[in-house]
C-alpha cells in the first residue's frame, strides 16, 4: 500500500486559465513554507470541469513541472459541486483543503487552519476548520445580499446547523471526507453535508478577496439551481407545507358541507345547490388532505433514498483500557 500524503489541496476549475498559474504558484509556495510542518508530502488536485478555454493545457503543463500536481479532466461541465466531488474522491491525503481556484479564499490561511485542526493550548483538535467570511470585497451588492438571505433562509428551514456566510473553503480530516464520500445522494450541497456530519467544527474568520482574474462562473441561473438543491436536500419544509394546506382545505371543505346542509334544512336554497356544494366541499377538502398525506410519505421516501448513514460514531471508550484508536 502506498503511503498517504499528509495533505491534499482540491480545487474545481471552470474556465480558469487566467488564475490557474497564480493559484498553483501560491498554493505551492504555502506548501513549501509549511515543509516538514506538514508531516509528510502534499498533493494539489485540480479538476478541469469541462472548461472551454486553455485550463486543461495550463494544468497539464504545470503537472509536468511539479510532481505534486494531479490534473483531472471531466468529460463535460458538471458544475462546481460535482467537480469538487470528483476531486475529493480522487485525492489521497490525510487532511484535505477544499478551496476555489479563483484565489478568493487565501491559501495562505492553511498553516493557521492546520494549527486549529491539531488543537492548541491543550484544547482538542478539530474535525473540520471552515472559513467564515467577514468581508467580501469585490463582490456585487446583489451577490452579497442574495448570499446573506440564502444562508439565513436555509438556517430556518433545516435542523442541520449550516454555518452562516461560509463557502466550501475548509480543511477536513480523512475521516470526515470518507463519511462525506459515503453519502450517495445525487444533489450535493457539500457545505451542508459536511455540517450534517458533525464532529468538532471550528470557524476561522477571513476576508474574502475579489477574484484574482476572470469573472464569476456562478450566473444567477446557477445560483438559483444551487439554492434549490440546498433547500430540497436539507429541508422537507416545502413538502410539509402541502400537509398543512391539506388540513386547512379539508376544514374549509367540511365547513362548506355543513353550511350547505344547514341551508337546505332551513329552505334557503335552490334545488340542486345543496348536493352540488356538499359534494364540492367534501371532495375538494379530501383531495387536498390526501395530497398532503402523499406529501408526507414522499418526504420520508426521499429521506430514505438519500441513503445517509443513520448515525456516525465519534469514538468508543470501554472499561478494558482499550480507549480511543
Ligand atoms: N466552478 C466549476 N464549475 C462550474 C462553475 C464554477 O468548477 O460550473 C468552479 C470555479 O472555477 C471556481 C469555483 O467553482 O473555482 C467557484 O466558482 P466562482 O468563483 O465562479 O463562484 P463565486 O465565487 O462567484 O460564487
Ligand atoms: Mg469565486
Amino acid at each position: 500500500m502506498t503511503v498517504r500524503p499528509a495533505l491534499s489541496v482540491v480545487a474545481p476549475c471552470f474556465n480558469e486559465e487566467g488564475v490557474l498559474p497564480e493559484f498553483l504558484a501560491r498554493v505551492g509556495a504555502v506548501l513549501d513554507r509549511l515543509g516538514s510542518g506538514l508531516g509528510g508530502t502534499a498533493e494539489i488536485v485540480v479538476v478541469d470541469d469541462g472548461s472551454r478555454d486553455r485550463t486543461w493545457e495550463t494544468m497539464t503543463k504545470a503537472a509536468a513541472q511539479d510532481s505534486r500536481i494531479v490534473a483531472v479532466r471531466l468529460m463535460r461541465n458538471h458544475g462546481h459541486q460535482l467537480a469538487l466531488t470528483a476531486g475529493l474522491s480522487i485525492c489521497r491525503g490525510e487532511r484535505i483543503l477544499i478551496i476555489d481556484a479563483d484565489l478568493q479564499d487565501p491559501p495562505e490561511l492553511l498553516p493557521d487552519m492546520m494549527a486549529l485542526m491539531d488543537g492548541i493550548d491543550g484544547k482538542g483538535g478539530a474535525d473540520v476548520v471552515y472559513g467564515q467570511r467577514r468581508a467580501r470585497e469585490g463582490e456585487s451588492l446583489f451577490k452579497r445580499a442574495t448570499a446573506a438571505a440564502f444562508y439565513r433562509l436555509i438556517g430556518r428551514m433545516t435542523d442541520v446547523e449550516i454555518p452562516l456566510d461560509a463557502g466550501d473553503f475548509r480543511l477536513v480530516t480523512r475521516r470526515v471526507l470518507d463519511l462525506l464520500l459515503a453519502m450517495p445522494e445525487r444533489h450535493r450541497f457539500i457545505r451542508g453535508m459536511v455540517a450534517w456530519i458533525g464532529g468538532r467544527q471550528v470557524p476561522i474568520v477571513y476576508d474574502r478577496k475579489p477574484r484574482a482574474a476572470g469573472e464569476s462562473k456562478y450566473p444567477l441561473s446557477k445560483m438559483i439551481r444551487f439554492a434549490a438543491d440546498a433547500i430540497t436536500a436539507f429541508s422537507v419544509v416545502p413538502l410539509m407545507a402541502s400537509m398543512t394546506i391539506g388540513w386547512i382545505m379539508a376544514a374549509v371543505g367540511f365547513a362548506f358541507f355543513v353550511y350547505s346542509i344547514v341551508g337546505w334544512l332551513i329552505g334557503h336554497t335552490l334545488p340542486g345547490w345543496t348536493s352540488l356544494m356538499a359534494a364540492i366541499g367534501v371532495l375538494g377538502g379530501m383531495q387536498f388532505l390526501m395530497l398532503g398525506i402523499i406529501g408526507a410519505y414522499l418526504g420520508r421516501l426521499y429521506d430514505q433514498s438519500k441513503g445517509r448513514p443513520l448515525f456516525m460514531i465519534r469514538e468508543i471508550v470501554d472499561g478494558r483500557g482499550g480507549g480511543p484508536e
